[in-house]
């Protein structure tokens, strides 16, 4: 071949060179459209121009030398083989000049069909199709259309219009009626649109044509759409587009031609059977672009049994080939079936179970691999109830979808009255403009939570994630009036006890109830759906998945889990116990009033005796906890939160105080409490007196705490269980700080324990950085480590966790400074690296060293991962995420299998 006795790079590659390996350099739709040819189907010929061609030619706006003469070179051997020439006046060739990345961008990049026909060649074609004027002209017009359209950027509208006025000449509402004349009369039209538009006539040279469509292809992966596409897919910017040049088959040459769509089996739940639509007398763009209805695609089994039965052979041939539900395009020409297209389908979350399950049940996958063909996201996706929009529902505003679900209730619009609302049975959607720790239990008590403002890292996100609870922020348009009780949207206003409802994945807010579905697969992680019993192919495909990944994976799930309920829960979805027991929701609702008496002590005995007050209650919520945990480890983190985040706002308290002194009212308490603020007021909080600070500054403390955790396991192992209590010292940066609360603790736990048998871990979270860096000095006084990665990330980039996304996280995803938030999934290079050193020093320091993750990470699949190659010995993330996390740990484990899922 020509292109061989050149020098230069091979940029140019026949469909019988190339096999479906080679997505990299021939894009998707080239080395499938390769591996198709090597396996003998109908595939008409062709060549692909690499994506190392388009690099090139994008880095430099010209085409990379060597290139033009490879093409010419295979464009001849296609002429050769087809025996007819680009563009000859009597029998002409004509190709299409179609883009193809490595990942498939649907509708985002650019074809041209019918390249090569000019006012001399139709006429030729029309011959050669034994005198059929209409196809020729038809396909010409298509030509000018799509050339202008996409190669200089004519208006496609402009042609649409020129078509509509065709057809209302012709009295017609369908193409097909529209005769040889008329389609002459509209290639007129459409060349004085492009005349018009490019202040050049339409191109009469088919190399020059080829050319500039090249071009266009290579210039489409630039597009502003594309460009966003890739953003939202997370596919990388510097791939490439490869351009397949292929022989025109033509599907618009009659009634016995056509085109077509099919998948292998149903792209929505995976089940078997025959899926597409087919359009006779039509060419390919057609069939999506809703010119005309399509057919079904089991009626092509009428029109043209030979075909129909051909193009199912050849659809099982692909699936046993790729082992995987493919997707394709076919066309047939009078009679003659050709494949122009096959791609590993893309599916739903629930087809991609099903799928996984019945390619096991046939032998042509084992269950590593079909672990692969799913992952967290979509187990996440089917755990969410689902809103029925089988109605018109019509959204009255958009959000962020900050944590997924359906869920419509009443509106209120403060804490208290969700809690009111709620224990009255009502569904509650709480309306905020943002939430604050205060709005908690009405954050508990509500169905879900819709803020006008604050994005995916807002306090309502995090907090409605980690409870699994329906969220959407930041939806702007909306406009809340607290004090009011009403928020107003799309000029109408809703009043407290008008129902919304809100879908936490699409972050679309709806006026009304919608109907909601529950997810079957909760019930299965429930055990109130029994697999083997349910005749619904998801359930069992799911658990068949689960079952493997829970054999397969060397991380051990745990969730974070604050009371027995979210205990309880966690545990039925198969939570091997609890890594992050907060602590400091024991401190409020009624409890508040003890804090406050806490911190307004003046005298050790007065401290002493709220201390006292508290134990007791603390000691209940572990009994409880260590009951639903029976044998499992408990991490038990000591207070974390600075104290005054349990004292009302300065503003409110000084108008409170201002208000009552007016009156005459006695404010003694109230004016302390003031007084007590403004001493503690920090203007950086997050960097305050917090975590293990707290436990050195404010005595007896940690000290109640530990005796309450100490007292609860003893109680538990006394009525016949088992408590695992490991205590975790937060935001401990030096050994010393660890070293003191440790040995205050051991006394304490030696007193309480003394022959019950329980025995109580003592060990710190990593989160401040100079901890990681210390590991191995730490490593001494803990007898585990749980990484604070929220802290981490925060104080490892130095970002106020409540601030940076609404300020300025949508600039630095624009610029690619990251691709995701590094508190959504971790950042590997920097927080990640300080783990490693965490885990590697502590290790080494103490071999025995338990190692897990407390925080958003540990129930993120990315994170996972990366947890698992750390060598963690488990993750924590909230209930609702643990599933997913088994999954992502046994795909982590059976890396080893290559495969796209995307
Ligand atoms: P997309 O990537 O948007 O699917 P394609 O390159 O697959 O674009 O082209 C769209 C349609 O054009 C195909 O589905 C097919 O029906 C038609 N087409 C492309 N090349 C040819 C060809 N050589 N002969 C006939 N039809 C073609
Ligand atoms: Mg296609
Ligand atoms: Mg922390």
């Amino acid at each position: 071949m020509a292109a061989q006795e050149t020098v230069d790079h091979k940029y140019v590659y026949d469909f019988a060179e190339g096999n479906k390996d080679l997505k990299d350099l021939l894009g998707g739709k080239g080395a499938n459209l390769a591996e198709m040819t090597n396996l003998g189907l109908p595939v008409p010929p062709g060549f692909t121009i690499t994506t190392e061609a388009c690099k090139a030619y994008l880095a430099t706006g010209r085409e990379p030398d060597g290139l033009a003469g490879q093409i010419e070179a295979h464009l001849e051997s296609l002429e050769r083989g087809m025996g007819r020439r680009l563009g000859d006046p009597h029998d002409p060739l004509l190709v299409s000049v179609r883009s193809g990345a490595k990942f498939s961008m649907p509708g985002m990049m650019e074809t041209v069909l019918n390249v090569g026909l000019n006012d001399r060649s139709v006429v030729g074609l029309a011959a050669q199709a034994g005198g059929n004027e209409r196809f020729a002209w038809d396909s010409y017009r298509r030509l000018i259309q799509m050339f202008g359209k996409t190669v200089c950027e004519v208006p496609g509208e402009e042609f649409e219009h020129a078509l509509d006025e065709a057809k209302r000449a012709r009295g017609t509402t369908s193409d097909l009626d529209l005769d040889a004349d008329d389609l002459r009369g509209l290639v007129d039209a459409y060349k004085k649109i492009f005349l018009k538009h490019t202040g050049r006539d339409f191109p009469q040279e088919p190399r020059e044509q080829l050319d500039l469509a090249i071009r266009a292809v290579f210039e489409s992966w630039n597009a502003e759409r594309a460009v966003l596409y890739r953003r939202q897919e997370r596919i990388p910017a510097d791939l490439g587009t490869a351009v397949n040049v292929v022989a025109m088959v033509f599907g618009n040459l009659g009634p016995d031609s056509g085109t077509g769509v099919a998948f292998t089996r149903d792209p929505a739940s995976g089940a078997q059977g025959i899926y597409g639509d087919y359009l006779a007398n039509a060419q390919g763009e057609d069939v999506v672009a809703g010119i005309r209805n399509t057919v079904p695609l089991q009626d092509l089994e009428r029109l043209d049994k030979r075909s129909y039965d051909e193009l199912l052979g050849i659809m099982a041939r692909l699936e046993g080939h790729y082992r995987d539900l493919c997707d394709i395009e076919f066309t047939i020409e009078r009679g003659k079936l050709w494949m122009l297209q096959t791609r590993v389908g893309k599916r739903t979350a629930a087809a991609a179970f099903v799928i996984a399950g019945q390619l096991v049940d046939e032998g042509l996958i084992d269950l590593d691999e079909a672990l692969h063909r799913v992952n967290g996201a979509q187990l996440a996706q089917l755990m969410f109830p689902r809103f029925q929009l089988d109605h018109d529902f019509e959204s009255v505003a958009k959000g962020v979808g900050a944590s997924p679900g359906a869920a419509s209730g009443k509106v209120v619009f403060t804490s208290a009255r969700a809690v009111e609302l709620a224990a009255e049975g009502e569904a509650v959607i709480l309306v905020r403009r943002e939430t604050n720790p205060d709005d908690l239990n009405g954050m508990i008590a509500a169905k879900g939570i819709l803020t006008s403002r604050g994005g995916k890292t807002s306090h309502a996100a995090v907090v409605a994630r980690g409870m699994g609870k329906t969220c959407v922020s930041g939806a702007d348009e909306i406009d809340v009036n607290v004090p009011a009780k009403r928020f107003s949207v799309a000029g109408q206003t809703v009043s407290e006890g008008d129902v919304v409802s809100i879908d936490g994945t699409t972050g679309k807010v709806y006026l009304g109830e919608v109907p909601v579905m529950p997810s079957e697969v909760v019930r299965y992680f429930e055990g109130t759906l029994d697999p083997d019993e349910a005749d619904d192919a998801l359930v069992r495909a799911v658990h068949r998945i689960m079952t493997h990944a829970d054999a397969a994976r060397r991380l051990a799930v745990r969730a974070n889990a604050d009371t027995g309920e979210d205990a309880a829960r966690a545990r039925r979805f198969g939570a091997q116990g609890i890594g992050l027991c907060r602590t400091e929701h024991m401190f409020l609702g009624d409890r508040r009033e003890l804090v406050e008496r806490l911190i307004l002590t003046r005298t050790d005995t007065e401290r002493s005796d709220a201390l006292a007050a508290l134990l007791p209650l603390q000691r209940d919520d572990f009994v409880e906890i260590f009951r639903e945990m029976d044998g499992l480890p408990v991490t038990v983190r000591l207070i974390d939160p600075p104290l005054h985040e349990f004292l009302p706002p300065l503003e409110q308290l000084a108008v409170d105080v201002a208000v009552a002194q007016e009156r005459g009212e006695d404010v003694a308490k109230e004016e302390a409490l003031l007084a007590a603020v403004r001493r503690m007021h920090e203007e950086n909080p997050m960097l305050g007196l917090r975590g293990v600070r707290l436990g050195l500054v404010i005595p007896g403390l940690f000290a109640m705490q530990v005796r309450a955790i100490a007292e609860a396991a003893v109680r538990v192992t006394r009525e016949g269980g088992s408590a695992c209590p490991e205590i975790m010292v937060p935001l401990v940066g030096a050994v010393q700080e660890l070293e003191t609360v440790r040995a205050e603790a051991e006394k304490i736990i030696a007193e309480v324990v003394g022959d019950s048998g329980v025995e109580v871990l003592i060990g710190t979270m990593i989160e401040v950085p100079r901890a990681a860096l210390t590991a191995g000095q730490i490593a001494e006084a803990a007898q585990f480590f749980s990484f604070g990665t929220n802290d981490l990330t925060q104080m490892g980039w130095g970002f106020s966790r409540d601030d940076v996304e609404g300020a300025f996280f949508w600039r630095y995803l624009e610029l690619g400074i990251f691709g995701i938030s590094p508190f959504e999934s971790i950042d590997r290079d920097g927080v990640g690296r300080l783990v490693r050193i965490a885990a590697e020093e502590g290790r080494a320091a103490r071999p025995e060293l338990k190692l897990g993750v407390c925080g958003e990470h540990g129930g993120d699949p990315e994170s996972v991962h990366f947890f698992h190659s750390v060598g963690l010995d488990y993750v924590s993330c909230s209930p609702f995420r643990v599933p997913v996390a088994r999954l992502e740990a046994g795909r982590a484990a059976v890396e080893t299998v290559g495969s796209d899922s995307r």
